[in-house]
């Protein structure tokens, strides 16, 4: 059974024209010393309310890396505070809910996520995942009668898109008065948003790096600044590209070493003592064997998707060639990617699973 359990302020919620019809209101000293607490079984909405002043928070998006992004978040927040979560995938909000039994609720959609919460943080897959989410949250002017609230409420979006989309979004957000909003996406993986060690590149106006530095440190453990709004993507975008053709090209240079019979441990330890080394070559070598536990020693097993790579690459040329920047490698680099993800033993792999595709001996 769906349920929510949380605290907010009075006066807060009065700010909110907002419908109570199923409400049943439980005394709960137990909750708060002073206070009611309100309690919602079987219903998405819920409230309470308190003499002490909580802070509300919306999370939309439990996917791989959301799902534990948000725990993290939840299990650093003060006990009073709210998370509203939401998640198109019902069988994600509903596990998020069954782990955690305080200071969670389900929202019925996104909008009510943004109606309840002073910070929003989104983590979804594309770009028109995200101009749809923020359409439905933004599409509409009709949060608070008091507009000097809305406009402090901050969206965080910590999905990897197109800079466009999200400088169109953060126009509409701040044009419309409904809140700021910057992009902050991240690396690190599922690994590091488990352990809570992700890495946020932003993008925002300097008055609101503090603040966002705050929140994101729940969820990682550096935050850099590059710029204003839609800085975080570019910066995000710009490495990606590069990680993508550095993937290849080491691909490339062990393939063509180990043909021309040399030892693939040794020519690998040359490359990351020379000038061709990267992270590719050093860290996530693509050839079976040359780093232990590496995807590619596991059969390329886990690491960064192929498909996450293509996305990204494909992301980079599209945001270049939309500021007339010329790219010589990019396209021969998707042309592999798309290829390599067809390919059966491929697909769903770690991305120098284009090593196989190449033809590499494993
Ligand atoms: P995912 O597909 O696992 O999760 C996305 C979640 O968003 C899903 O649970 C989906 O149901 C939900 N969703 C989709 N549309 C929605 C909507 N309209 N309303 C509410 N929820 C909706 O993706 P992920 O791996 O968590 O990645 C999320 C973002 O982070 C992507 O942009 C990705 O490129 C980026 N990223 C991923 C990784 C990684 O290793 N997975 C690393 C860095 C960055």
């Amino acid at each position: 059974m769906t349920h929510c359990l949380h605290l907010v302020e009075p006066h807060r919620y009065n700010l909110y024209s907002y419908k109570m019809s199923t409400v049943s209101v439980i005394a709960s000293p137990l909750r708060r010393a002073i206070g009611l607490a309100a309690v919602y079984h079987g219903s998405q909405r819920c409230f309470s309310s308190s003499r002490y002043r909580q802070v509300t928070w919306g999370f939309i998006g439990l996917g791989q890396m959301g799902f534990p992004m948000a725990k993290n978040l939840r299990a650093k927040l003060p006990t009073e505070d709210v998370l509203f979560v939401q998640d198109v995938n019902t069988a994600a909000t509903k596990k998020f809910l069954e782990e955690h039994s305080q200071g969670v609720c389900v929202a019925q959609n996104v909008r009510e996520v943004a109606e309840k919460s002073d910070t929003v943080i989104t983590v979804l897959p594309e770009p028109h995942h995200v101009a749809g989410v923020y359409d439905q949250m933004l599409g509409t002017k009709a949060f608070s009668k008091d507009g000097s609230f809305t406009k402090d409420r901050l969206f965080i979006d910590c999905s990897t898109i197109d800079p466009m989309t999200s400088a169109s979004v953060a126009k509409v957000a701040h044009s419309s008065g409904q809140g700021k909003f910057i992009d902050a996406p991240m690396s690190g993986g599922v690994v590091g948003a488990r352990a809570g060690t992700l890495t946020f590149m932003i993008g925002a106006a300097p008055d609101l790096v503090d603040r966002t530095t705050k929140v994101l440190s729940m969820m990682g453990k550096r935050v850099l600044h590059l710029g204003d709004q839609s800085a975080g993507l570019k910066g995000k975008l710009a490495n990606n590209y590069l990680l993508a053709l550095n993937n290849i090209a080491t691909a490339e240079a062990m393939n063509m070493g180990i043909q021309w019979g040399l030892d693939p441990k040794a020519l690998a330890n040359m490359i990351n003592i020379s000038t061709g080394k990267c992270w590719p070559s050093e860290v996530n070598n693509p050839v079976p064997g040359v780093i232990e536990g590496s995807p590619a020693s596991r059969g390329y097993e886990g690491g960064f998707g192929i498909s996450l790579m293509r996305k990204d690459l494909g992301l980079a040329i599209k945001a270049a060639k939309d500021a007339n920047v010329k790219l010589v490698l990019g396209e021969h680099a998707k042309a592999l990617y798309d290829e390599a993800e067809q390919a059966e033993n491929c697909k769903g792999r770690d991305f120098s699973v284009v090593y196989r595709h190449l033809g590499g001996k494993e």
